[in-house]
């Protein structure tokens, strides 16, 4: 099993029960990637930013048409 690195801290998680799988990145060059976190730094993690411009763009849409 390979080991994980945490995204908040850069640590790697020794210990597989302290690991908390965030979510799958896509590659710009290949099958992507898992983004793992310590239990008690998933919370910590700042969301990818790419869903989150998108979500914003569709919050500013709404707003802007009052659909
Ligand atoms: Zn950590």
């Amino acid at each position: 099993m390979s080991m994980h690195i945490c995204r908040h801290c850069d640590e790697p998680i020794t210990d597989p029960d302290d690991a908390v799988f965030l979510w799958h990145e896509e590659g710009n060059s290949g099958p992507g990637w898992d983004v793992w976190a310590h239990r008690a730094h998933a919370d910590l993690v700042e969301p990818d930013p790419a869903p989150m411009r998108i979500l914003a763009r569709v919050l500013l849409h709404r707003a802007l048409h009052g659909d």
